[in-house]
């Protein structure tokens, strides 16, 4: 199984045909596993509410009916990561170019380094 995989460091990487592949990334190996957002349900707590903050809501209003309807999966949505498949297909990292794991690292890097300066100039605010 394969899949196309892109990171926003590969625009600048001498390994990667920016002018020819675009966005579309490359081809890697990969492998079905088991969704981490959803565990596998492919339903997980909607992402507009407070899933602690309503639980803490119920159990203080000792609202059995909702208590009920939580857990039947009332305030469920579909897994934003697997959209209900329960699996995710994901690069087999072991065997993909080295190339791509130096630019993804290196630009998260950056990225923090960029973060720190932004937050030494800003101050705490
Ligand atoms: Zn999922």
């Amino acid at each position: 199984m394969k899949t196309l995989f892109y990171h926003e460091s590969f625009e600048y990487n001498e390994n990667y045909n920016f002018e020819n592949s675009g966005t579309n990334g490359i081809l890697l190996d990969a492998k079905r596993i088991v969704c981490p957002t959803c565990n596998g349900t492919g339903s997980h707590f909607r992402n507009d509410l407070d899933e602690n903050l309503m639980l803490d809501d119920i159990r203080e209003d000792g609202d059995y009916d909702s208590m009920e309807a939580y857990q039947g999966g009332a305030f469920d949505q579909v897994c934003t990561e697997c959209n209900g498949n329960n699996v995710i297909i994901e690069p087999t990292w072991e065997f993909a170019p080295r190339w791509i794991n130096k630019a993804i690292q290196s630009w998260e890097d950056d990225k923090r380094q960029d973060e720190q300066i932004r937050f030494a100039e800003n101050g705490y605010r």
